[in-house]
């Protein structure tokens, strides 16, 4: 219904409500007040400490003194004073409201709701409004509603006009379409009451349960909605049915290590997917060093086996560089004959239309690269299946493009950032998830220490020692370039430092962004063969960079970086079966630094860590990928309702459990709902 329907809206408001993205009366109801006016009851004037200053207060209060009239400029001034019960005093002061004089009668007694000042030591209230006895025993203890407003709207035009939806429209009303047993079971109220109690809420604990139960629907609407979607998915058909191929078991047999109960089945999902009905959208989540890689490689290789092309895209030219070069040894160490391409930015424009050619004309079976492998020229004879890994450092839309090249491939992404299980369902709402949750039972745990700097000199002894048993270290400074402010070291300088603090047979080398990627390469295929000793480095080796004889990590300026940034890093070492030292060096003393660092300290559980990142830093910064804005819910937030998501999402599970397709009578309605839902988010996801 058009919102110009109601009393008091013409075309004139209808274009104002029109930017706040209202346009119909339903559209109205669904704008949620950003906040409430407490009409508290009347308190005393000798209560009203300067802490109450700028807020407004309720004085039940009597006129006390005639009614003083004047002009400041062209502001006419009205005031008096008031006493409350006691015998306090209070002044009043209207600007331009000439019209009060005839209400203000000397000894008249109002409830008096204004703005609480302090001017000269005399306690005023601002403009108040005026109350009878009666009037205000009407609304004291609600709460009003404030709404989002837009120049030339006022608050009461729209809480009106809400007012007269609800009450005389019913708009936003409808059955109840929660199953009985979920409301039950999480005690919410019902729809309809959530949405009258909402906008005009009685007291504070109608607010609350009217809160909860519209948080709560959203996250539940919403999770059911992606879960349609998956299911959508899954029935795309599958165009590349591969099968696995007994080569593809012979490699894992000849691997010189048995894959982890969690890779066992992440790969028979994997396989799964890609020989069964519908195409295959498939995230893998697993902490660092969990071995996410060779899961990559053997579904890489069972496409090449069905006769089909697959890319793998990484996010740093290093990155692409070490994987190309670990699965090529691989092959050819195992009599795999595979045509494996290279394609990175930083490749002479020759060697690239070489690499262009094979993959169009079908004779490189497996192109790994950096976002190269999504430009126009690529073209694929026959792609089956895209893998994205570190899939946090990805934008969706690059994934997405990586997808187009061919005709619906398969698709698998890798992350090993360990979201909360409760948020990857929004997160990465559109993929199924396998997660990885273990590492290799051979690996010692790392050990880590929380130091300040003065413990510098045994850190470079530790490190000294380490090399000269063989071992590799890594030490991580924040920035490239002194800035002024930041105490931040600089890579060089202190690649310079530390060397000289080093004997004389251990090579230091440095790395940053800035460089070169052709240099990049070449100082990581250096320290990969030992031939760099210690590598100096800004964070550009946080990704996925794999040397298991480095078994330091010694990490300057803790305090600066994200703990989930730190756990990636930390991640770098631990990864053969040397023991593996983490040494987390901080300037800064604070408290709230040291508990945040001290996490890392008590645990190498990536999944734990995260869930402790997100309380201390809430999610905004935490969805590298898709903003937090584009899971903006109505009134749901999903990091202060985690625990509504996370039972939302196990409702809609138990709903979806015994109705797959909500195709029951008792869900009718949810079903309904559910699909109106989806077209929303659809569009919002802009899929
Ligand atoms: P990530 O999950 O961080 O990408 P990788 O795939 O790079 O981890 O694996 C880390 C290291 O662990 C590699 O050297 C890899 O060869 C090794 N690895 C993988 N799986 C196993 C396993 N099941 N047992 C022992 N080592 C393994
Ligand atoms: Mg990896």
């Amino acid at each position: 219904m058009k919102i110009t329907e109601l009393k008091g809206i013409g075309e004139k408001y209808a274009q104002l409500l029109g930017r706040l993205s209202v346009y119909t009366v339903e559209d109205l109801v669904g704008l949620y007040p950003r906040d409430y006016e407490l009409y508290q009851e009347p308190a005393f004037i000798s209560t009203l400490s300067p802490d109450y200053e700028n807020t407004n207060v309720v004085i039940d209060g009597v006129v006390s003194k005639k009614i003083d009239v004047y002009h400041t400029g062209k502001l006419a001034v009205i005031s008096t004073f008031i006493n409350d019960e006691n015998g306090d005093r209070i002044k009043c002061t209207w600007f331009n409201m000439p019209f009060l004089k005839s209400s203000l009668k000397l000894g008249m007694r109002y409830i008096f709701r204004g703005r609480f000042v302090i001017k000269n030591g005399i306690k005023i209230l601002e403009q108040p409004q005026m109350y009878t006895r009666s009037q205000y025993s009407e609304i004291e203890g609600t709460m009003q509603p404030i709404y989002p407003l837009t120049k030339g709207l006022s608050n009461k035009t729209v809480a009106n006009a809400v007012h007269q939806a609800l009450e005389k429209f019913d708009a936003g009303l409808e059955k109840e379409y929660i199953p009985g047993y979920v409301r039950q079971k999480n005690e919410l109220a019902e729809h309809n009451y959530a949405v009258v109690n909402i906008h005009f809420p009685k007291s504070m604990e109608d607010y609350i349960q009217a809160r909860k139960r519209l948080a709560f629907e959203e996250f539940f609407l919403f999770v059911l909605a992606v879960r349609s979607l998956r299911n959508s998915n899954e029935r795309i058909p599958n165009g590349y049915i591969i099968q696995n191929d007994s080569r593809t078991d012979d490699f894992i047999e000849k691997l010189p290590f048995s894959l982890t109960n969690g890779q066992k089945s992440a790969w028979t999902e994997v396989k799964k997917n890609m020989s069964g009905k519908g195409l295959m959208s498939r995230l893998i989540q697993g902490d660092v060093g969990s071995g996410k890689t060779i899961i990559a490689v053997l579904a890489l290789m069972n496409t090449a086996y069905a006769g089909y092309q697959s890319a793998m895209m990484v996010p740093t030219e290093v990155l692409a560089k070490q994987q190309y070069d670990s699965i090529t040894k691989m092959f050819n160490n195992m009599g795999v004959e595979l045509n494996v391409s290279l394609l990175v930015g930083s490749m002479t424009a020759a060697a690239k239309r070489k690499v262009y050619e094979d993959i169009e004309n079908g004779s490189t079976d497996i192109v790994i690269g950096t976002h190269a492998v999504i430009q126009e020229k690529v073209i694929f004879k026959n792609l089956a299946l895209v893998i994205t890994d570190e899939q946090h450092r990805f934008g969706v839309n690059q994934r997405r493009d990586l997808s187009d090249k061919g005709n619906n491939p398969h698709i698998l992404v890798m992350s090993a950032t360990p979201i909360p299980r409760t948020l990857a369902i929004i997160v990465y709402g559109d993929l199924d998830i396998s997660v990885i949750d273990e590492l290799p039972a051979e690996r010692l745990p790392i050990k880590n220490c929380v130091v300040d700097e003065s413990y510098r000199p045994n850190a470079y002894k530790f490190i000294e020692n380490q090399v000269h048993a063989g071992r590799q270290a890594y030490v991580i400074c924040p920035m490239v370039e002194d800035s002024e402010n930041i105490e931040a070291e600089n890579v060089i300088d202190y690649a310079k430092k530390l060397s000289g603090e080093l004997p004389d047979d251990i090579k230091v080398e440095y790395l940053h962004g800035k460089m070169k990627a052709s240099q990049k390469n070449e100082i990581m295929e250096k320290f990969s063969k030992n031939e760099i000793n210690v590598l100096v480095s800004t964070t550009v080796i946080e990704v996925g960079v794999n040397v298991p004889n480095a078994t330091v990590m010694m990490v300057e300026n803790a305090e600066r970086f994200g703990l989930a940034q730190l756990h990636q890093l930390r991640g770098r070492v631990g990864r053969g079966g040397f023991q593996s030292y983490c040494i987390f060096v901080s300037g800064n003393k604070s408290k709230k630094t040291k508990d945040r660092l001290e996490i890392l300290n008590k645990t190498n559980d990536g999944f734990k860590i995260a869930e402790e990142d997100l309380k201390l830093r809430g999610p905004g910064d935490f969805f590298g990928v898709r903003q937090s804005g584009d899971f903006d819910f109505g009134i749901a937030d999903i990091y202060t309702d985690a625990k509504v998501l996370k039972s939302a999402s196990e409702a809609a599970g138990e709903v979806l459990d015994k109705d797959p397709e909500l195709e029951l009578e008792e869900n009718r309605y949810l079903a309904e709902k559910v699909s109106e839902y989806t077209v929303k988010c659809l569009e919002k996801l802009n899929i």
